[in-house]
């Protein structure tokens, strides 16, 4: 049988070797004789499980005790509401960029609580393509600076550090562990778990504790509320245990396979091979400036739109799946996560290389 690899935006690939000890361990957990999916969520067992994922994230991501870890229900737009019900604190007034699909849905949402100053948007003309910092709209008398560090749809990804005068919040449900970050730069990070991470399910906040000290809005519920998931541990209703373990054994994973410095070099020569490719092809397109292309995401078209049902079919062929791109933009997705390995991206290149519609 052809080896299948699978290129979904997310949910997406897990690690082989992830799966295969989620399978090992499915029916007995460590001799437990129940599996980790029965087992209270505050038992000594989940509770080491969980102590366990909250230590090697804070190892993997380099993340001080000034800032608390949760591991959180709702997916990544969850976030979208929770950020400014928490953060919004006496300001009225906050500030987003507007670079693709999930910072529009943000700003949204945003604006049900506060006033949102959009700094910046995506450049449309010609290539698609981030402005520099130095055009952005200054953000300084706002609660915070918004950012998505990754669009999945639009496949950008800001190369940068960027610099925020007010405390600086970043969705990176897309390329969180990708790559290293210095986390001191920021007041909140987030990322749900399906892309890099593990299966949906959990979401990873990381939040610095001076910033719990604004006041939620008078009607934030309480399980929006960040300092009662700091209490108790992320513990305040029933855990998302599966996904909460699963991202527990992909990040052990990822320490065995040598932490994020090593995945950052992993996923810049993913991408570089196969931007390479799609750049030297006669049938497709990037449309995305090099400077600021996604290492996750590659979003690309067929030069002919016509051709791409045509080319998703021959993908499928040959075992590559998941490639259709967003519903919203059309073309094509790959999707290069941590655990697609060089491999699978030798195996796409190899595919459009002996693609041809005619
Ligand atoms: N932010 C980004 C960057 C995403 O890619 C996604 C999901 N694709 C979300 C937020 C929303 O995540 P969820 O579906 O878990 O709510």
């Amino acid at each position: 049988m052809t080896k299948v690899y699978n290129f979904s935006a997310g949910p997406a690939m897990l690690p082989e070797a992830v799966m295969q000890q989620a399978q090992q361990e499915l029916l007995d957990w460590q001799g437990l004789g129940v599996s980790v999916m029965e087992i209270s969520h505050r038992s000594a067992e989940f509770k080491a499980i969980a102590a366990t994922a909250e230590a090697d994230m804070r190892e993997l991501l380099g993340v001080s005790d000034d800032y608390a870890v949760l591991f959180l229900h709702g997916g990544g737009q969850s976030q979208f509401s929770m950020v400014p019900m928490n953060l919004l604190g006496d300001a009225d007034e906050v500030a987003y960029t507007d670079f693709g699909t999930w910072g529009h849905l943000a700003i949204a949402e945003a604006r049900r609580y506060a006033k949102v100053r959009v700094v910046a948007e995506l450049q449309t003309e010609g290539l698609i393509a981030l402005p520099p910092q130095s055009q952005w709209q200054a953000a300084d008398d706002c609660a915070y600076l918004y950012t998505v560090d990754n669009e999945t749809v639009q496949g950008v990804e800001i190369p940068w550090q960027v610099d925020s005068p007010v405390p600086l919040v970043s969705d990176m449900s897309s390329n969180l562990l990708t790559r290293p970050v210095d986390v001191s730069r920021y007041g909140l990070i987030y990322a749900c778990a399906q892309k890099n991470l593990g299966p949906a399910g959990v979401t990873i906040v990381v939040v610095k504790k001076s910033l719990l000290e604004r006041v939620p809005i008078s009607t934030t519920p309480k399980m929006f509320d960040y300092r009662q998931h700091v209490d108790k541990q992320s513990m305040l209703n029933t855990s998302p245990t599966f996904p909460w373990y699963m991202t527990g054994l992909v990040l052990k994973w990822m320490k065995a396979e040598g932490g994020v410095a090593e995945f950052a070099r992993r996923n810049a020569e993913k991408a570089q091979a196969l931007y390479a490719c799609i750049d030297a092809s006669e049938w497709f397109v990037s449309q995305v400036d090099p400077a600021c292309r996604s290492r996750m995401n590659a979003v690309f078209h067929c030069r002919e739109p016509q051709h791409e049902a045509a080319f998703l079919q021959f993908a499928h062929n040959e075992g590559l799946l998941g490639l259709k791109g967003h519903r919203s933009v059309g073309g094509l997705r790959a999707s290069i996560y941590n655990a697609m390995p060089m491999a699978g991206v030798q195996r796409l290149i190899e595919v459009i290389q002996a693609f041809s519609p005619v």
